[in-house]
């Protein structure tokens, strides 16, 4: 069985059919779920979901694109026995503001934000769910100069850059999704056999980045094992081996 370790089920997108969404992705052998936190507003409805349904767990964070909305009141949910990690938090550079002045306002915010969840996350003794875009030199600095090695956690949607495998030595995990299976994936393919499979994760992040052959869809748990088969086939891993492996690994980090 797999878990699928980042999938926004709290999107408006699985209002009307998230009993079905559950059931299709057990036909499909995922049968975990972790709720990254994106914005403070969504966490009533991750943690309604978590109560719901055994098998789903959730993560308290605010994403770089809501920085300007941390509210630490969300993080007293951190103790709720449903939540597994601090995240999604890091440092998304993909479409800061043109101007000089904004664009270092906006790194510093992002910044700040960051750091303020990295150190919830060691008081709490929690892992981080870590998005990076566009960022990764400043991202692994703070992670390092910060200690963040205490806790570790997952490079969630992990970008294929060389530069941050050095993390895993600290405690961090590599989270892949969807990519892996685009045409245009040529980066991550190359870099895949690199990750240390005891570091190996797979995630949706559904309702995004959905896999090949339906891209371009609504993307839901249930086509996680898309992203396992191509796996799979690149390593010369077998697929049922790759899965338990996969799944002991998210065990081991997320702790539930
Ligand atoms: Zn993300
Ligand atoms: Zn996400």
């Amino acid at each position: 069985m797999l878990v699928d370790t980042h999938c926004h089920l709290d999107d408006g997108r699985y209002f009307e059919d998230l009993d079905e969404v559950i059931a299709r992705s057990a036909q499909h052998g995922v049968d975990r779920f972790i709720i990254p936190g994106a914005g403070p507003k969504d966490l009533g409805r991750a943690i309604e979901i978590c109560e719901k349904y055994e098998n789903a767990y959730f993560a308290v964070g605010v994403h770089p694109y809501h920085a300007s909305e941390f509210d630490e009141k969300a993080f007293e949910f951190v103790s709720h026995p449903k939540c597994v990690a601090i995240g999604e938090c890091g440092l998304d550079y993909f479409r800061l503001p043109e101007d000089e002045e904004g664009k270092e306002a906006e790194k510093k915010l992002q910044k700040e934000i960051f750091a303020v969840q990295i150190e919830i996350a060691k008081k709490a003794q929690k892992p981080l769910i870590v998005h990076i875009r566009d960022a990764s030199e400043d991202s692994k600095k703070m992670l390092i100069d910060m200690d963040s090695g205490k806790v570790g956690g997952v490079l969630h949607c992990y970008n294929a850059d060389q530069n941050l495998l050095e993390l895993a030595k600290y405690g961090f995990y590599f989270g892949v999704g969807g990519v892996l299976t685009f045409s245009n994936a040529r980066k991550l393919v190359e870099v895949l056999p690199q990750i240390p499979l005891d570091k190996l994760l797979f995630e949706t992040d559904a309702p995004y980045l959905t896999p090949m052959p339906h891209r371009g869809k609504r993307n839901e748990p249930a086509y996680m094992p898309l992203v396992v088969k191509k796996a799979s086939e690149l390593l010369g891993i077998n697929e049922e081996k790759l899965c338990k492996m996969s799944t002991d690994n998210a065990k081991r980090l997320f702790n539930y």
